[in-house]
């Protein structure tokens, strides 16, 4: 963070908008600042595109004329009902709003709303670093105005509620999902009582809508640190509630002397691993989703001790319900993550055991072009603290990803369309449509999977009229 006076703040405020703002707002009698994330972001050196502007007195007056005055490409929108007003000008954002105070009744977010002081305005903000303000007026422009001191909060790196936390987070359970997004994003502490009140006010979040809780995760997710976000739901209370079976993975059992990991410990660790090797957020989500399948799995075995048999194919039909749940999108992305999900455990057996052409071909064929994420997953899922296993595992590995590059030269599994068709295969042998059609195709698929045959069509076309010989009994 860096520290910023009047003649430097005055600096980065330069753009010719924010004198505009001051400017109309002098000529109406009014007080305007730029508030919230945008000023914080000018002290952390952050890029911020949208730019909250508070008014003293009506932000949707002052907004038209600033609309009316960029010229004839802004366009303003206004929402009467919640006092605010939107000016779009090419990549410029701006919201403005009228300072004001919220009284907030026990059941709902939606709270009464007053015309109020910008001391007011700020007090309802979420957290200190968010709440402060920059004077926008001719005389005063550049001034910071930080009643909960914000600054000393960025300079020690603390999330803080400008009120009492129990006030700010019971008014809003909201901002529970921002605290904890926010000491994601910015790798920040939160305050302790702050974290407190998260305890306290937990069960406050059952007010709040799935879309808006998704949002906030989604953020986290992107950040560079997403599981220190688990970490935070996991410690207050949260996840149980608004993940429970993430929530679940956490534990040890102990049988006859014999503990399994914690499942949910390993879990982040993987996250973390698949991040710092580039995973994109559906990767990270299929990281996070890989052992959901775990504890409906569990038993304990005397001779083989814990087992956690299909916890793959138990998570792969978790995924969906989960994705509807938490109001994930139920398209392509989700079907990347239950892949995923459902593969994940397909290299370790196969590096495991015997490194086969055909095994590699037939997972290859499976992940299509998903492959290479699925590898990385892998990988990263190897979170054993033994050092020599770890080594093993990653050998084998790197054999299967040379084999994988092998095969993939010679064979072009990767995009596997089969080298007969159904409709050549009808008309080869007068077939109508039938079961016959379909069982000589999967033949064709097998044999070329297991090696038997070369992807090619006239080594396809000879197996087949073989085949179809052979089961006609001549
Ligand atoms: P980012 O844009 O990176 O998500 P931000 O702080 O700008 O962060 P916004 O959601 O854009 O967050 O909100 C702008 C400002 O409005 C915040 O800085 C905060 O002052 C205030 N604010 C937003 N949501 C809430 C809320 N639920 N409760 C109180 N204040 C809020
Ligand atoms: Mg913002």
């Amino acid at each position: 963070m860096r520290h910023l006076d009047r003649q430097q703040l005055t600096e980065l405020l330069a753009a010719p908008v924010f004198h505009l703002i001051g400017e109309v707002a002098d000529e109406m009698h009014l007080e305007a600042y730029v508030v919230g994330g945008y000023v914080r972001d000018l002290f952390l050196e952050r890029p911020s595109k949208d730019i909250d502007v508070v008014v003293v007195g009506s932000g949707i007056q002052v907004a038209r004329q600033v609309a009316v005055r960029l010229g004839r490409h802004a366009h303003l929108s206004v929402f009467k009902n919640f006092g605010t007003a939107q000016v779009k000008d090419g990549a410029l954002e701006l919201e403005f709003v009228g300072a004001r105070r919220e009284s907030y009744s026990h059941d709902s977010r939606k709270p009464i709303v007053e015309d109020g002081t910008l001391e007011d305005d700020q007090q309802r903000r979420d957290f200190t670093i968010n709440a402060m303000a920059v004077c926008l007026n001719r005389e005063r422009f550049g001034e910071l105005v930080d009643p909960f001191d914000g600054v000393w909060d960025l300079e020690d790196r603390l999330i803080a509620t400008p009120l009492d936390p129990d006030v700010t987070f019971s008014d809003d359970p909201l901002r529970m999902m921002r605290c904890i997004r926010f000491a994601t994003q910015l790798n920040f502490e939160i305050e302790p009582e702050t974290f407190e009140a998260l305890e306290r006010n937990r069960e406050r979040i059952r007010i709040i809508s799935q879309e808006r809780i998704i949002d906030e995760i989604q953020k986290f997710m992107a950040s560079d640190a997403p599981a220190r976000g688990w970490e935070l739901l996991f410690q207050c209370g949260l996840l149980e509630i608004i993940f429970p079976e993430l929530y679940a993975l956490h534990g040890i059992e102990t049988m006859n002397g014999r503990a399994h990991k914690d499942n949910f410990w390993h879990t982040l660790e993987v996250l973390t691993n698949v991040v710092r090797a580039g995973g994109d957020l559906w990767l990270r989500w299929a990281a996070l989703l890989h052992d959901i399948g775990k504890p409906k799995t569990k038993r304990f075995d005397p001779a083989a001790g814990w087992t956690f048999h299909n916890h793959n194919f138990v998570g792969e039909k978790m995924v969906p319900q989960i994705f509807r749940r938490l109001k994930l999108p139920l398209d392509d992305r989700m079907k990347y993550v239950q892949k995923l999900v459902s593969l994940h455990m397909r290299p370790i057996v196969i590096a495991d055991e015997e490194v086969t052409d055909s095994a590699v071909r037939r997972l290859l064929f499976e992940a299509g072009d998903d492959i290479d994420d699925l590898m990385l997953l892998c990988e990263a899922d190897i979170t054993s603290k033994n050092q020599q296993r770890k080594q093993r595992f990653l050998d084998n590995f790197q054999l299967v990803r040379e084999k994988l590059v092998d095969l993939e030269e010679r064979d072009r599994i990767r995009c596997f369309q089969p080298p007969v068709s159904g409709e050549e295969i009808m008309e080869l042998f007068h077939l109508p449509p039938c079961r016959e059609v379909g069982v000589l195709k999967s033949a064709v698929k097998d044999a070329i999977l297991d090696g038997v045959i070369p992807n090619e069509h006239d080594a396809a076309l000879e197996f087949v009229i073989q085949l179809h010989r052979k089961r006609r009994g001549n």
